[in-house]
């Protein structure tokens, strides 16, 4: 009997041991899936639909919340950013970012507080101060897709080299 409980106590400290290597092993892709839902730039709540895969020229890379909280940062900071890929709205599928198209202004703002939409037409409530994410800029990979939503939402259609062109170059389309 003696060694039948040695033995439950060896198998017992070996599940314990295997538990804590695969615990410690664990915590980085715990810590990514964490900070992959939040923007490195802004640390803001990342919309599936809307996110962007960016590199910080000697700063933070990885999924920010929206194009325009880039090109935000890049016009703050006067660094260059290069854009990976960002997220067709449509299909949720990333896109390269030099050949998507943009609809910037629109009434669809998911980065900025509670949806703009749900105050259209109320000038009184529109009014907002800056915001970093704002005015939004949501991706297409299709231009008919882009037509569709900007008449349905307002804004109006760009390209990346304008979005480009408002940082004075600092946005850039990494090259895969
Ligand atoms: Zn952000
Ligand atoms: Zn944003």
């Amino acid at each position: 009997m003696k060694t039948d409980s040695q033995a439950l106590r060896a198998v017992l400290a070996l599940a314990a041991l295997a538990f804590l290597a695969a615990s410690a092993a664990g915590c980085d892709k715990i810590e990514t899936l964490i900070r992959g839902h939040r923007c490195v730039l802004s640390d803001r709540d990342i919309h599936p639909d809307m996110a962007a895969e960016v590199a910080v020229e000697g700063g933070p890379s990885g999924r920010a919340c929206c194009i325009r909280c880039a090109i935000t940062y890049a016009q703050q900071t006067g660094k260059k950013v290069r854009v990976a890929s960002v997220t067709d709205y449509r299909t949720r599928k990333p896109i390269a970012p030099d050949h998507a198209f943009y609809v910037t202004g629109s009434n669809v703002a998911p980065c900025v507080g509670p949806p703009m939409e749900a105050t259209a037409g109320r000038r009184e409530c529109c009014i907002l101060g800056f915001d970093r994410c704002a005015p939004s800029t949501v991706a297409f990979a299709s231009e008919q897709d882009a037509i569709r939503f900007q008449r349905e939402h307002g804004g109006r259609i760009e390209t990346f080299a304008e979005l480009a062109r408002s940082t004075g170059g600092r946005l850039v389309a990494a090259k895969k």
